[in-house]
């Protein structure tokens, strides 16, 4: 067993600032990855052997990028890295189980930073698991850090100013961008303008990623819903239909495109499972994409000495996953005795009044884009809604019809949630069916239930002695 003072899990910017923060005050920080390069989703790193993203000028948020992973590795003599190393278990109060090709092992934190991020979303709809269909973000992933083009002609759909900086990333990658397709209405996007007049540098980069795609001639249809990804082993038409404001489709207007890949994504849900692992007391919240760990201002959780910070905490950006994470490393310091209390308050006043100002602005954006009831009509019986145990609406209905009606025991009848996945792809979906159905609200339903492994693990590797083979995994240099 490795014992550390401080362990960091999740290396976005999140994860990099806190540990920037403790690394500052003085502590030793360790930070843990799955991912082969540190910074996370946002600033995700192309692997070594091919060039970083190229095109002149860099967007302010790859500029943001540059400066936090040149922060970072200004104090890398102080921070131990392991990337590849996925963290599969939490034991309370703070000791996690880590795997990665080269062993697994377990590591005991007297204080323990959870910044993990979040997963997109996707409601199941017909045809949704047909290849060529995918998350903005397995695109971006691709054409932005792989350097593939996943498709010729793209239909990017759901909602979220993330669509339109996939968008453009795509049409960059010289895809063409047949249209954006966003549930949210023209009428009620300018409405909520106002609220977002607080933070005008965000709003100005929003505007630019829309002039951008007007100059390029690609259509955003708004008030428009994907309904249906049709192909024969692979996707050959998008059926497009215009929605209520309740984003129901009214099917008797659709109307279809012809499209080699789909893009469709409906915002963010954070991935709390290592904070439900450790115990850490839970809340739903709509409008941070679901549940999240209770956290008082310096973001500890009901488990004393466990922060989260970032979207693992409730999805509001990378700028709020930043500032999160300066704040969670001062606080760890803090606690760590490695800055006194006049420091520490000196140093968080700062952080508390930008986060404030910046969750504000988030606060307006997400009132617009949360998802609404009218989705859960896109999957029809036959849909596929747990992809891992391939099952469909039909057989999930039928287990609420037996009572199922609360997540755990809907898993317990269906086998949803059971797969590889544990649930990350079909629970929000299907706890949205409960709520409809049985009239209860999101709370009521419950979270999913978590065990360990969250992630694969062959019994052969376990069986093995902890410890890694070679040492920690080197990261990268820049
Ligand atoms: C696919 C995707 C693409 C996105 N692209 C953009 C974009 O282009 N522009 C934009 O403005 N916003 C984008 N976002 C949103 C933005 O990335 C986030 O708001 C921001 O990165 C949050 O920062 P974070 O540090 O909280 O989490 P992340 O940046 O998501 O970092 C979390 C890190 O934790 C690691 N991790 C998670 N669980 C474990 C575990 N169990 N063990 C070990 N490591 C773990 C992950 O590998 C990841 O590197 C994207 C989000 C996603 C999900």
């Amino acid at each position: 067993m490795i014992r550390r003072r401080l362990v960091i899990v999740g290396a976005g910017p999140a994860g990099l600032s806190a540990a920037i923060a403790a690394a500052e005050a003085g502590l030793d920080p360790m930070v843990i990855d799955e991912n082969p390069r540190i910074g996370g989703q946002i600033y995700r790193q192309p692997p070594p052997a091919l060039p970083p993203e190229g095109g002149p000028p860099l967007s302010s948020a790859a500029r943001r990028g540059v400066d936090l992973l040149h922060r970072f590795h200004q104090l890398r003599a102080r921070i131990t890295v392991l990337t590849e190393t996925g963290a599969w278990g939490l034991f309370p109060p703070r000791r996690l189980a880590v795997h990665a090709t080269r062993g697994w092992d377990t590591i005991e934190a007297e204080q323990l930073i959870l910044a993990p991020g979040a997963y997109e979303y996707v409601p199941p709809f017909p045809g949704w698991t047909l290849p060529g269909v995918m998350t903005p973000g397995a695109a971006q992933l691709m054409a932005k850090t792989m350097h593939v083009r996943p498709g010729q002609r793209v239909v990017v759909a759901g909602t979220g100013p993330f669509l339109l900086v996939v968008a453009e990333q795509l049409h960059r990658a010289g895809l063409a961008v047949l249209a954006v397709v966003e549930t949210v209405r023209a009428v009620e996007a300018v409405a909520a303008l106002p609220r977002l007049l607080g933070h005008l540098g965000l709003l100005g980069e929003g505007l630019g990623y829309l002039y951008r795609l007007r100059r390029a001639k690609i259509p955003i249809l708004r008030g428009q819903v994907v309904t249906e990804a049709r192909g024969d082993g692979e996707v050959r038409e998008v059926v497009i239909a215009p929605c209520d404001r309740d984003w129901r489709p009214d099917s008797s207007r659709r109307r279809t495109v012809m499209a080699d890949t789909l893009c469709v994504g409906y915002g963010f849900v954070p991935r709390t499972q290592l904070a439900q692992l450790a115990g850490c007391r839970m809340r739903f919240a709509d409008e941070l994409g679901g549940w999240v760990p209770e956290v008082d201002e310096d973001l500890e959780t009901s488990v004393p000495g466990l922060r989260v910070a970032g979207d693992g905490g409730g999805v509001a950006g990378a700028l709020v996953a930043q500032e999160e994470g300066t704040l969670a490393g001062l606080a760890a310091a803090h606690h760590l005795g490695r800055l006194d209390a006049a420091a520490f308050a000196r140093a968080r006043k700062p952080v508390l009044r930008r986060l404030r100002r910046l969750r504000r602005f988030r606060a307006g954006l997400d009132a617009l884009s949360r998802v609404r009831g009218g989705l859960s009509a896109l999957a029809t019986a036959e849909t596929i809604v747990c992809r891992c145990e391939e099952l469909t609406r039909a057989e999930v209905e039928t287990g609420l019809t037996f009572g199922g009606t609360d997540i755990r025991t809907l898993k317990v009848m269906t086998r949803l949630g059971m797969g590889p996945c544990q649930g990350c792809m079909c629970w929000p979906a299907a706890a949205r069916w409960i709520a409809a159905r049985t009239g209860r609200s999101s709370a009521e339903v419950g979270p999913l239930s978590v065990r360990p492994p969250l992630t694969p693990v062959s019994l052969g590797d376990l069986a093995r002695e902890p410890g890694f083979a070679d040492g920690p995994a080197a990261e990268v240099a820049p």
